[in-house]
């Protein structure tokens, strides 16, 4: 609360601005401002929308300007949220003003209008001001905007006024954006849900164990991290829902992460069967009034459940009671662009921040989380066999170099490229006895790129250093970095001759060669290419999961949390694609897709087969995968980690430089690189701390038509890590054609 001798209020505004901004509260105002409100204020010849972040009895500053305007009844960031806005605004160098960008819905970071209307009936209860307010929307026909009643009722009270009206009835308050008049209701709208099947089995004794840790902890309260490691099928989910349940009961309100909410459908009709009407869902397919519709729905505090990908860890749930993240070692958790945060991380820290626990949930923990367990931050809870007794696939390695060997041999064979004799087989059968199959390859497209036979020239995109994709069906080379397009011919750019051929393959040619394998299967295919139509996506997922589809085809979408029963064999075409990456999380990357993959299988009543073909089968991932073993798999790649001082044993920062003139970006680079280094030398914090690592030009050299340079930071703490980092922009000031990016716990590193 607004204390009298509190004259001025720091302002968040969505800006590049490091700190928060100072203007004079008038007095007017003084009883109403609440910490968390949005308020209107100068800035130079502008009015922007901010975001109140506190009180200050005096400053230093010689002029200060007023608010204009104060645009809330109720705050709308509570304590918890303002103080996870700083903290990932220290964490991962952003300025407030962007983090305040990302977390709220754009119509919110607009000038508003907020419509006060009259509600129908007599409140003889309502005095003074409240009765003043009353008579004035009667005159105006009984609505008004709040801004008009602002200059209409002079004289202070007015908020706090109004915000007895909304509680005893007399008055309803709704936000209209430009052109927004469609209510909230109408924007939350229904979705179309297949109905599940009412959970009517008792819990197995690992899931009630689970379950009554984490009540355990419910019901004493505070904060703690659970790791929930229970392999593929062992009811998770289960877990989660109960504990909701729990929860609700404690009149709390939970918040559920998931990796791609329009990937897992079933889920979110799973939350919906449970909580029904009391569920709120933010992702990014909704549009930005259905996502501003939602968030003044969270926010009222109408549902008890909040679902929701990575951008809703900032999500306005009030009492929060529990976060829960799903898949927690997916990647797109993290955002490489913009504000570069992880939202499991966050949801950590957001769960100590509100004082909650947080459950994080895997068949594969990402290799840091384990770790966590290990150390004794996280506790783990496991759940090591699948409901009812149902069986983990059967897995198998098929050698791609015999199998290439074999067909050198057999002249006039079949050109069968990329399905070996044990996977057709397999499919075949698997067809025949009226089961489901998936196949997955991590690369779409037809041909990975075109090569002329004759000169060896590569088609190449003129904005990006990478080979352009070949797709089939429209004809055309594709940029898989820039979008770019290009007709495909057969000419070549360099040597004229007709002799453009394709080279490699992607998910398309897979599923072209299937047709020709699988007479009369139903064959579809899932990756970004069918799937970028609004709800074409879900579509698909349905007729998986109905059983319209005998084969699907398709990237690591495919890989994710389905539960589908009639799905009884995998195969993975060259699982080598993920290993080879160059990044040090490439291996852990690949027990994770394979693993997952496998996990699709067998989760009925029949048991599942998996069928792994690669040209590595030596390769030391694959003994954990065949055997479903992850900590044996943990044991060997926290090893390397050790070995190599890569994270969860160190930290990094990844700096990177990008502009348009190749040779600026790179004396750029040349010269943060050189000035870190001296910088390190002079502090021995520094020092002992960070070891630097470039300036290298980035794997990707050129990317939409800018150069890339990087420098990594590691360190052994992140304190003094991030403070060198960020000593990088101070030294790589303004410079408008060569800028400078900082990607804290990089994921990406391309
Ligand atoms: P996970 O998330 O661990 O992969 P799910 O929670 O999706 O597993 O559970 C897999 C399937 O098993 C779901 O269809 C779920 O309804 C069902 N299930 C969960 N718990 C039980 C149980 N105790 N007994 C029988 N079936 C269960
Ligand atoms: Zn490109």
């Amino acid at each position: 609360m607004l204390k009298r001798e509190e004259k001025f209020a720091q302002v968040i505004i969505p800006s590049p601005l490091k700190e928060p901004l100072t203007y004079a509260i008038p007095p007017l105002m003084q009883g109403d401002l609440k910490i968390g409100m949005r308020v209107s204020v100068p800035l130079g010849q502008r009015r922007v929308t901010g975001v109140v972040m506190g009180f200050l009895t005096e400053t230093s500053l010689n002029q200060v300007r007023e608010i204009l305007a104060l645009l809330d009844e109720r705050p709308i960031l509570d304590h918890s949220l303002l103080q996870l806005i700083r903290w990932v605004s220290q964490y991962y160098l952003a300025p407030l003003g962007e983090v305040l960008t990302t977390l709220l819905p754009a119509s919110l970071r607009t000038e508003n209008q907020r419509v006060i209307y009259s509600c129908p009936g007599e409140f003889p209860q309502a005095r003074g001001l409240e009765r003043k307010i009353l008579d004035e929307l009667q005159e105006k026909g009984g609505k008004s905007t709040l801004k008009s009643l602002a200059r209409r009722i002079q004289g202070g009270g007015l908020y706090r006024a109004l915000n007895r009206l909304l509680a005893m009835g007399a008055v309803e308050a709704k936000e209209r954006t430009k052109g927004q008049r469609k209510k909230i209701a109408e924007l939350i709208g229904k979705r179309e849900s297949l109905p599940q099947e009412r959970a009517l089995f008792s819990l197995t004794a690992e899931q009630q164990q689970s379950l009554d840790l984490i009540q355990q902890r419910l019901s004493k309260g505070g904060f703690e991290t659970f790791l929930l490691y229970g392999v593929t099928g062992s009811g998770k989910t289960e877990v989660y829902l109960r504990t909701m349940e729990q929860v609700q009961k404690a009149h709390k309100r939970s918040l559920i992460l998931l990796p791609e909410i329009s990937l897992t459908p079933q889920l979110l009709d799973r939350v919906e069967e449970r909580f029904p009407g009391r569920v709120g869902v933010l992702h990014s397919a909704l549009t930005p009034s259905e996502r501003w519709a939602q968030w003044w729905h969270i926010l009222s505090g109408n549902v008890d459940v909040v679902v929701g990908a990575r951008s809703a860890i900032f999500a306005p749930v009030p009492d929060l009671g529990l976060i829960v993240v799903d898949e927690e070692h997916d990647p797109s958790y993290k955002q490489d662009d913009g504000l570069r945060y992880h939202a499991r991380d966050l949801a950590v820290v957001r769960g100590k921040l509100v004082g909650c626990p947080v459950i994080l949930g895997s068949a594969t923990p990402a290799i840091e989380s384990f770790e966590n367990c290990r150390q004794g931050r996280y506790r783990l809870i496991e759940l090591t066999e699948r409901v009812e007794q149902r069986a983990l696939p059967s897995v198998e390695l098929v050698d791609l170099r015999q199998v290439q060997k074999e067909k050198f041999k057999i002249q006039n064979s079949k050109f069968i490229t990329l399905f070996s004799p044990p996977l057709i087989e397999a499919l075949q059968q698997n067809f025949v006895r009226g089961y489901q199959s998936l196949i997955f390859l991590n690369r779409r497209g037809f041909a990975n790129f075109l090569q002329c036979r004759l000169c060896g020239f590569v088609l190449r995109c003129v904005h990006c250093s990478v080979a352009m994709t070949f797709h089939l069906k429209q004809q055309s080379v594709f940029c898989h970095h820039c979008g770019a397009r290009k007709p495909a011919r057969d000419l070549c750019p360099e040597c004229g001759n007709l002799s453009l051929s394709g080279i490699g393959f992607g998910t398309e040619q897979v599923e072209q060669e299937l047709r020709g394998l699988i007479p009369g299967a139903r064959i579809a295919r899932m990756d970004r290419d069918t799937t970028s139509k609004r709800g074409s996506q879900e579509r698909l997922i349905r007729q998986w999961e109905k059983g319209e589809i005998d084969i699907l085809v398709g990237t690591q979408m495919i890989t994710k949390g389905h539960d589908v029963t009639g799905v009884t064999l995998v195969g993975a075409i060259l699982a080598d694609l993920s290993l080879n990456l160059p990044d040090f999380r490439a291996v852990e990357r690949t027990f994770q897709l394979l693993s997952q993959v496998a996990g699709r299988a067998g989760r009925g009543k029949e048991a599942g087969r998996v069928i792994i073909q690669t040209y590595a089968p030596d390769h030391y991932a694959f003994p954990n995968i065949i055997t479903h073993d992850y900590k044996a798999f943990f044991a060997s790649e926290i090893e390397f980690r050790r070995d190599l001082n890569y994270p969860p044993f160190s930290r990094l920062a990844h700096l990177r430089l990008e502009g348009p003139r190749a040779q600026e970006v790179e004396a750029k680079a040349r010269m943060v690189g050189e000035e870190l280094r001296a910088r390190r030398q002079r502090e021995p914090k520094f020092q002992e701390q960070i070891e630097i690592l470039g300036p290298a030009p980035s794997p990707i050299e050129k990317l939409r038509s800018r150069y890339r340079w990087q420098i990594l930071l590691k360190g052994k703490k992140s304190r003094p890590l991030l403070e060198l980092a960020s000593q990088a922009r101070e030294i790589l000031p303004g410079s408008r054609s060569t800028r400078l990016y900082i990607d804290v716990d990089p994921y990406n590193m391309l």
